[in-house]
Order: C-alpha cells, then sequence, then structure tokens
C-alpha cells in the first residue's frame, strides 16, 4: 500500500524532485558554510514553499548549522527532511465524519472549473466503490451540459449510479433529489460534484450553501465532508480559491490535483502552513486510478528520493 503511494508520487513528483532534490545535494556538495545555506532559501522558494516557509526552513538550517559546524551535507539534508514533515504533520488528517449507519455519507466537492473536480469525483467514487461501499454521484451544475455529461460517462463506467437535473433546473433541488435518492438506495456514500464559476463569485457561494442546507435537510447533519479541489499548476492563485471557499464555505478537506503537472511540489507545503485544512488527496494523472491518500511521510520521502 505504502509502496503503491510512493510509486504514485513518485512519478507524480518526478519533475520536482529531479529539480528541487538535485538543487539541493548541488549546493550541498562542496564546502558548506553559512552563505552555502542562505542559498537554500532561494531553492525553496522556487519549489513553490513560498516566502514564509522558505525563510523559516532556511533560519532553522542556520541555526543548526552554526551549534554544530561539523554537519555533514547528508544530515543537512536530513534536518530538511524531517522540518518539511513537521509542516505537513501540523495539520493533522482526521478521520472522515461518519454519519449514523443508516444514512449515507455526504461529501460535497466544490472548486472553480477546471480544478479536476468532476475527474476527483470519479477517482473518490471508484476507491469508495473497490473499498466496497455503494456509491451514488451527483450531477448538479445544471448550466454546463458538458460537466453533466462527463460525469455520467464516468458514472456508466465505473457502473455507480448518477443523479442528475434538468438543464437549468435549480442546483440545490437536483441535490435535494440526490441525497433522498442515496438515502432510499441504500448508499453508503454520494459525492456531490457541483458548479465553479468564478465570475459569479456570490451567487456561487450561495448556491453551495443552499445545497448545504438541502443536504441537512434530507439527512441531518450533512454534507458530512466538504472537499475542495486545488489544481497544483496553480500555486499562489490555489491559496486565494482556497481562503474564498473557506470563508463562505468552510472547508473539511482538500484535494490537490493535477500534482504530476507541477513542477512545484512545494504547494503542498504552503497549503498545509497557510490554511491549516487537512490535505485528504491527491490526484497525479488523468486516468481513475489516479489519486491518492495524502500521507505527510511518504511524500516528504518522495520529494527526497
Ligand atoms: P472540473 O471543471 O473542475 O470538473 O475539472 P475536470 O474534472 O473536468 O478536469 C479538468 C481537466 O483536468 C481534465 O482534462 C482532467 O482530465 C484534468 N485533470 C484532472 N485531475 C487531474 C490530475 O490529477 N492530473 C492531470 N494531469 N490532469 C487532471
Amino acid at each position: 500500500m505504502v509502496f503503491k503511494f510512493l510509486d504514485k508520487v513518485k512519478s507524480a513528483l518526478s519533475r520536482t524532485t529531479s529539480k528541487f532534490t538535485q538543487k539541493i545535494r548541488a549546493l550541498f556538495q562542496n564546502q558548506i558554510d553559512a552563505e552555502t545555506i542562505d542559498e537554500l532559501e532561494q531553492i525553496l522558494y522556487e519549489a513553490d514553499l513560498g516566502v514564509l516557509t522558505a525563510g523559516q526552513l532556511t533560519e532553522t538550517l542556520q541555526a543548526k548549522f552554526k551549534a554544530d559546524p561539523s554537519l555533514t551535507s547528508d544530515q543537512l539534508i536530513q534536518i530538511l527532511h524531517d522540518e518539511l514533515l513537521k509542516i505537513l504533520e501540523s495539520t493533522p488528517i482526521p478521520p472522515l465524519v461518519q454519519p449514523p449507519s443508516s444514512e449515507p455519507q455526504v461529501i460535497l466537492i466544490v472548486g472553480v472549473n477546471g480544478n479536476g473536480k468532476t475527474t476527483s469525483v470519479a477517482k473518490l467514487a471508484k476507491r469508495f466503490k473497490n473499498e466496497g461501499k455503494k456509491v451514488l454521484v451527483a450531477a448538479t451544475d445544471t448550466f454546463r451540459a458538458a460537466g453533466v455529461e462527463q460525469l455520467e460517462s464516468w458514472a456508466q463506467r465505473l457502473e455507480v449510479d448518477v443523479v442528475k437535473g434538468l438543464p437549468k433546473s435549480d442546483p440545490a433541488a437536483v441535490a435535494f433529489d440526490a441525497v433522498t435518492a442515496a438515502k432510499a438506495r441504500g448508499a453508503d456514500v454520494i459525492l456531490i460534484d457541483t458548479a465553479g464559476r468564478l465570475q459569479t463569485k456570490t451567487p456561487l457561494m450561495e448556491e453551495l450553501a443552499k445545497i448545504k442546507r438541502t443536504c441537512n435537510k434530507v439527512v441531518g447533519g450533512s454534507p458530512h465532508e466538504t472537499w475542495l479541489v486545488l489544481d497544483a499548476t496553480t500555486g499562489q492563485n490555489a491559496i486565494e480559491q482556497a481562503k474564498t471557499f473557506h470563508q463562505f464555505t468552510p472547508l473539511s478537506g482538500l484535494v490537490l490535483s493535477k500534482l504530476d503537472g507541477s513542477a512545484k511540489g512545494g504547494i503542498a507545503f504552503k497549503i498545509t502552513q497557510e490554511l491549516k485544512i487537512p490535505l485528504r488527496f491527491i490526484g497525479t494523472g488523468e486516468g481513475v486510478d489516479d489519486l491518492v491518500p495524502f500521507e505527510p511521510q511518504s511524500f516528504v520521502d518522495a520529494l527526497f528520493q
């Protein structure tokens, strides 16, 4: 399991790893002094770790080196590895909120269009199905026919139930029908795909709030989880998006998609440090199996291999 995770993350991070780790190894190859360690800040910054994190890590290494100038290159890399792990572990990943056994677990998936929401819903549906759960997916973006069709075709391939609304119908009404259907059909999990048009920011947030209220009406306490899908290739923009969504519709988790397309795996650290929202899954490709639960230790190990 861990091995499979490592392989997927390693290959997703291969561009990052080759740049990040090689640069660090090259930097520490020669005689190490305070200036060498200062140069580390730039490498960390370029890997998308952000000014704050890059600065703090460099300071920590600088202090350790000052206390013990005999530290070798390998030892400094190990310190960096451990400090990076501390960052990721500073935001615990709690177990999923579980409904009473007679009710479905309702998971709302939100995010800006193009970030990988629908693909992530399909990947998650497959994961839950593989765990032996009965899954239902709901397509509530009634203003985007292509999005609905995309989810329908995934659902067909995965052989999971799908509920969709009529074009331009009220997304909250679709959510109502879908959660009701999930309950009636004895589904264990319902994944609700939502719209993500940013240009209509306030109405979108209102729409999400209405969907949430509707879920709660059908299954008290739901949605049990609200996850935001972020595109790893968008850097700082991803942080801003998360802040906006979190403000209007509190998030219980993040899915970081397209890590395979990002040359900057550092975004995972920045997200953890700035947002303190559990990073639950990472997307490592376009295929339906390209999703792995986020595990801090394996992630950092993959980065340094
Ligand atoms: P949505 O508009 O948020 O629902 O986004 P989609 O699910 O339609 O995804 C947008 C594009 O991103 C599609 O071409 C997906 O195949 C692609 N995509 C989604 N997740 C990943 C990922 O983890 N890696 C890569 N490389 N592409 C992804």
